[in-house]
Formats: structure tokens, sequence, C-alpha cells
């Protein structure tokens, strides 16, 4: 037994379903997920975290990166080129409706 029971979190949510429906997706392609602080999320103030093993992390950043979901609160916010301002989760402006796909790259 080495580092296989360590825990790592691996997304945050604000609402316990896309915690849960990340979960089952992540379980459904074999990395074995638990999801934390969604009893506290009724109250809204908790953001809810997945965490799965630490040795399956790479797996599930593959995994998680193709969800919708996740981006939720993986894309930070970013600027848009017609020079709106995104918020953070959103992958298209709300100005012209152009879609990010890297928001770090923005000059
Ligand atoms: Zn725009």
């Amino acid at each position: 037994m080495k580092s296989s029971d360590r825990l790592e979190k691996v997304a945050e949510f604000n609402s316990s379903i896309s915690a849960h429906s990340v979960r089952i997706l992540l379980e459904a392609n074999g990395v074995k997920a638990m999801v934390v602080g969604d009893v506290m999320n009724e109250t809204g103030l908790e953001l809810v975290s997945v965490y799965i093993h630490a040795e399956q992390v790479e797996t599930a950043r593959v995994i998680i990166r193709d969800i919708p979901a996740a981006s939720e609160v993986l894309i930070p916010s970013w600027v848009c080129s017609c020079g709106a301002e995104v918020d953070a989760g959103f992958h298209c402006c709300w100005s012209c409706g152009e879609e990010t796909e890297d928001p770090s790259s923005e000059e």
C-alpha cells in the first residue's frame, strides 16, 4: 500500500448535481470518484468537490476536460476579442458568441 489511498481533488462545483454527474461519468470510465461537500451545499455557501484516487488523476483530468458541466469551474474569466469581459465558467462570449479555446493565451 503506497499512494493508492491518497485522494486528490480534481474539480469543484457550486452545485451538487454537477458534481454528481461528473462522478457518474468518471465511474462509467473506470475512475472511482467521491463527492465531498454536497450536504453543506444545501446552504449554497460551499463548493462541492470531486475527489479521486491520486493514481487516477491523469485519467480523470482527460475525462473531465470533455465534460461540458465541468467547464463551469475550469474556465477562468476572460476577455473576448470583441472587448467584452466574460465571467468565469463561460466559454462563449455573451456579447458576440465567440468561443474561447484557451483563455490564458489571451494577449
Ligand atoms: Zn465577444
